[in-house]
């Protein structure tokens, strides 16, 4: 689904996406797209910040409460840090900073595809220090308590398990679940891991599951189930 009230970029990206042999559907204002998004299963939802009726941020935090495992791409105008984190926070998989290149565009739609992110074709449940992660659901349980994981945060926790024997720095994170060409900060990471360990950690202030490795940067905590 493209989110974008401007015709032209709007039409230009449903041209080039159909060609691409994507489905596409296209809505020029938030109200539209959170009423797609809730009837329809998309794979990918590439949204535009500024929108004239709801923003984007708003729309990102409704799609992804309906659907926490969709894609979202925010398209923005504005590349300051503060609208790229606003972005991140409200759920966004990933975010361009307009204009773009059509190639990069469709590297990123492609990787959003591929990388860390990407669902399990089998069920991929982790128990980590009394906290259930189910990475193929995008659910994290801990007690009587559930709660919705987004796919970057998931896709973190499949790269620090999977390599539980090291710690990974912020660019390796950028690279393998974000899939960043360049633009991104590490800042970024640090960010998205201190929103993950309120969501997971019995003790976000004292974290057990995603540890801070100092100079290093992150490391999964238990070892014992490997
Ligand atoms: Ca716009």
């Amino acid at each position: 689904m493209i989110v974008e009230d401007e015709q032209t970029l709007r039409e230009g990206l449903a041209d080039l996406l159909a060609a691409a042999d994507h489905h596409v559907e296209a809505v020029e204002n938030g109200t539209d797209a959170v009423a797609a998004g809730q009837r329809e299963a998309f794979d990918l939802v590439l949204l535009d910040l500024m929108l004239p009726d709801l923003d984007g941020v708003e729309v990102c935090r409704r799609l992804r409460r309906a659907r926490p495992a969709l894609a979202i791409l925010m398209l923005t105008a504005r590349g300051s840090e503060d609208d790229k984190v606003a972005g991140l926070e409200a759920g966004a998989d990933d975010y361009l900073t307009k204009p773009f290149a059509v190639r990069e565009l469709l590297a990123r739609i492609e990787a959003l595809g591929r990388r860390a992110t990407a669902a399990p074709a089998e069920p991929e449940v982790i128990e980590a220090d009394g906290c259930e992660l189910d990475l193929g659901r995008l659910s994290a349980r801990r007690g009587e308590q559930t709660v919705s994981l987004t796919p970057r945060e998931a896709g973190i926790l499949r790269w620090l398990h999977r390599q539980r024997a090291r710690a990974v720095s912020r660019g390796e994170l950028l690279e393998r679940v974000w899939g960043s060409t360049g633009d991104l900060q590490t800042r970024t990471v640090d960010m998205t891991i201190a929103n993950l360990r309120q969501k997971i950690e019995r003790d976000p202030a004292e974290p057990r599951i995603v540890l801070t490795v100092t100079g290093a940067g992150y490391a999964w905590g238990e070892t014992e189930d490997a």
